[in-house]
């Protein structure tokens, strides 16, 4: 079994502790929450910490609740506190979906929904869903807090915007009155990455598509969102002809390669029929149905 360099280990008890040691301790540290990616890097030798600086102590980093008009999710709440949550589930249904078929009851303990943005994955099933909402991250650093949108949040397969010496501290989505939402999910077997997944939301009012939202994961490499797809969608009905054409266009802006998990075709179709079946279920769900 593999199994990780020497590495030390140091428990933050609040934000202000952890910056401040990650700051102190530079490019050589990382800051450690599920462990469910961050250990297995280590054990590969793709990640060389020589400290890792435990977020699990810091209570206000966990945790889910209204502000104004945002849901707020501390970066330390695990994937099964996203699957419970009333309030969540009251405004966006997609994150109930997304988290059942994300791992499995074990992983869903101890992994948060900051470790799986930070990850940046282009599998992560959150960051697709964080996209679709166009939800902003909240980075803190020693010289205070800055606020990114989910959709400039990732640089990459595994790199973010977050910089040595910050953490990511909360996630804030927009609430949306009349607001459906739905999760499409492709996997090999149950528990495993998406080979292609797709989540959305849409306000339908008047007749019309006023707003929507839709987030992809495993067919890009670094973004999760389908733009000229929302677009097409704005102002229209929500008829199946329309939802197709932007099903079309969401597919069209996959831009998937051939892996264990599938050819990139195949991912393409994927992304395409998901897409219309996330949308059809979210505009039932914005008109009531
Ligand atoms: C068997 C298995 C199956 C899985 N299946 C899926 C799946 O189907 N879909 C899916 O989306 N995910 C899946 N995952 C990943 C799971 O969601 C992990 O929980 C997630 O990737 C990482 O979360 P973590 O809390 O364990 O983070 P960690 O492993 O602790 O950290 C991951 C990275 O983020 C950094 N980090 C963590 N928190 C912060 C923070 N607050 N600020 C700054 N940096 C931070 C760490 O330094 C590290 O670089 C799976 C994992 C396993 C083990």
């Amino acid at each position: 079994m593999q199994t990780p360099a020497p590495v030390e280990y140091a428990k933050a008890t609040s934000i202000a502790d952890a910056i401040s040691r990650l700051e102190a301790l530079g490019e050589d540290s990382r800051p450690v929450a599920g462990g469910y990616s961050l250990i297995p890097m280590m054990k590969l030798r793709l990640a060389r910490p020589e400290t890792v600086v435990d977020l699990n102590g810091i209570a206000e980093l966990r945790g889910i609740r209204v502000e104004g008009n945002e849901l707020v999710v501390g970066a330390m709440t695990t994937h099964a506190d996203v699957l419970s949550s009333a309030i969540l589930f009251e405004h966006y249904p997609i994150f109930r979906e997304a988290e059942h078929v994300i791992a499995d009851p074990i992983v869903r303990m101890r992994g948060t929904i900051g470790g799986s943005m930070c990850q940046a994955d282009p599998a992560s099933d959150l960051s697709a869903v964080g996209s679709a909402l166009r939800g902003n991250a909240v980075i803190t650093g020693s010289s205070g807090s800055r606020t990114v949108p989910l959709r400039e949040f990732h640089d990459g397969p595994y790199e973010t915007v977050v910089q040595t010496g910050e953490i990511l501290t909360e996630l804030r989505y927009p609430i949306r009155p009349g607001a459906g939402s739905a999760y499409e999910k492709v996997e090999r077997r149950a528990g495993d990455w998406g080979v292609c997944t797709s989540g959305v939301f849409v306000v339908v009012s008047g007749g019309v598509i006023t707003d929507c939202g839709i987030g992809m994961a495993a067919v890009n490499a670094d973004h999760y969102c389908a733009p000229e797809a929302e677009a097409l969608l704005m102002g229209k009905a929500p008829t199946e002809e329309n939802l197709a054409a932007a099903a079309a266009a969401a597919a069209n802006e996959a831009n998937p390669i051939a892996d264990q998990r599938g050819p990139a075709d195949y991912k393409r179709h994927l992304a395409s029929e998901l897409t219309l079946r996330a949308l059809r279920r979210a505009v039932a769900a914005s008109q009531g149905a």
